[in-house]
């Protein structure tokens, strides 16, 4: 996992200067922000998968952290461009972070500065090329999602994936790919780093944002799929044990994609691997991100592989816009 450069605050950086101070406050305190979104090779140009609703969901994290963005949507699309074309990748995962550097030692990190970087990375498939065929093994996790009162699911905070972590890490001590964590009342809320789908009945059921849940980009792009699919989705409350009655199950989000899950605590989901409706949502997916279908909603920003960094520095490029089929 490299690159050549990492854009920080508005500029470029080699991927060896691109560092921080260690008494920057989101090291000692969580005072960050991210997204993580994906370029896939399209036509051999780079395509930005939901580039403005990352951003726009990176800038609503950022008025909660009261840590406002320093630059806007298209700014950030920009510097998506340009650190895609600078490191000659047309895919990527693409990881921009807004944190608190220094200033204070203080918990009420306000007064210190608030820096942007973004870097593109090379990360394939998150659970395994494998696995989106197969499906995954998880558990239910032992640690729950913050009550409504404790945390701010929607907003990608940095120091709140201290409880994603010990959810990915007592899966994988177990020796499964991930754990799935149940909400503070027993309701089944989502991965630790995805979104959850049931398949009961030929109908789509998926937690809604009450239940402390992420509300995930892939997510909103999965419902629309299904409904073009002509499946019904609802989004209620879901018991733990709908896991084991569920015919199939799949995780979205930008890193995991549609992967289905094929066991939960060890039981068996439906008749094991991956479930036809599973199967049928993963085809329009795959096919719009690798250019196979039309992207008829819109999806995928190109980028104009072709500019040179000269131009690029001097703001001459073009800005990425979208093309809807
Ligand atoms: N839930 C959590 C906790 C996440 O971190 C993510 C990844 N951003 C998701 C769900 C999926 O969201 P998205 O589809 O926007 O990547």
């Amino acid at each position: 996992m490299r690159a050549d450069y990492i854009w920080m605050n508005g500029e470029l950086r080699p991927w060896d200067q691109a560092q921080v101070h260690v008494l920057s406050h989101a090291l000692h305190y969580g005072t960050s922000v991210y997204e993580g979104l994906r370029a896939y090779e399209v036509a051999e140009k780079a395509a930005i998968f939901c580039g403005p609703e990352h951003f726009e969901r990176l800038l609503y994290s950022c008025k909660v952290l009261r840590c406002p963005s320093p630059f806007t949507v298209e700014q950030w699309m920009d510097a998506a461009a340009r650190t895609l074309r600078a490191n000659r990748q047309r895919s990527a995962y693409i990881r921009p972070l807004v944190f608190r550097g220094t200033g204070t030692i203080g918990i009420d990190g306000r007064k210190s500065s608030a820096e942007a970087i973004l870097a593109a990375v090379p990360w394939g498939t998150y659970l395994g090329e494998e696995a989106l065929e197969h499906g995954v093994d998880v558990q239910v996790s032992s640690w729950r999602r913050g009550s409504p009162g404790a945390g701010t699911p929607l907003a990608k905070i940095g120091g709140q994936y201290v409880n994603s972590q010990a959810i990915a890490m007592e899966a994988h001590d177990n020796g499964l790919q991930e754990g799935i964590a149940l909400d503070a009342n027993g309701y089944v809320s989502e991965g630790s780093g995805e979104n959850v789908f049931l398949v009961y009945k030929n109908e789509l059921f998926t937690p809604p944002i009450s239940n402390s849940i992420l509300s995930g980009i892939t997510r909103g792009c999965i419902k629309t799929i299904a409904k073009d699919l002509g499946y019904t989705v609802t989004e209620t409350a879901i018991p733990r044990e709908m896991l084991y009655a569920a015919e199939e199950i799949f995780f979205t989000g930008t890193a995991v994609e549609v992967c289905p899950v094929r066991s939960v605590d060890r039981l068996q989901v439906g008749n094991g691997g991956r479930g036809p409706v599973t199967k049928a949502i993963q085809d329009v997916f795959f096919g719009i991100v690798r250019g196979t279908h039309a992207d008829k909603w819109g999806w995928l920003t190109p980028v104009d592989m072709a500019v040179d960094m000269a131009a690029d520095a001097a703001g001459d490029a073009p800005a990425p816009e979208r093309v809807t089929a």
